[in-house]
């Protein structure tokens, strides 16, 4: 994900709206490798804007996985995630506490077996670990 700055002018020549509260999620965003939901965002925000609105966070959320800036992501958790990292890559996740950690894997993907390769063309594919977080497992 870029930064507030660069964000800031992407979305200005882009005609969207640039309001403080928008900043704010960017700063939010930034280097933020919790892999928050928009409501852990929203709460982080409201603590520096208590003039920001939960669909303010939807909203802007959303343009920036439409521009590809940050990732969605579907863990089966009850609500969307959502990174900055915007790389490929792959996750673990503790099912005791919820932590999700970022895997740079090169060549972590197996490939298709040919009879399925043959009528399929793969444009992506995730990976997820789940397990037992050090903290958790004691
Ligand atoms: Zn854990
Ligand atoms: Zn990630």
């Amino acid at each position: 994900m870029r930064s507030e700055a660069e964000l800031t002018k992407l979305f200005r020549e882009g005609g969207k709206k640039i309001t403080p509260q928008r900043q704010c999620i960017f700063r939010i965003l930034q280097d933020n490798q919790t892999h928050p939901s928009a409501e852990a965002i929203f709460d982080a925000a409201r603590l520096e804007m208590d003039s920001i609105s939960l669909k303010t966070v939807y909203q802007t959320l959303n343009e920036l996985v439409e521009i590809g800036e940050i990732l969605s992501l579907d863990f089966g958790t009850g609500a969307f995630r959502f990174d900055p990292n915007n790389s490929a890559h792959h996750h673990l996740i503790c099912t005791k506490c919820g932590q999700i950690r970022d895997l740079q894997l090169a060549n972590l993907v197996p490939e298709l077996p040919s009879e399925l390769a043959q009528g399929f063309r793969v444009s992506k594919a995730e990976v997820t670990y789940r397990g037992i977080c050090v903290r958790c497992d004691n």
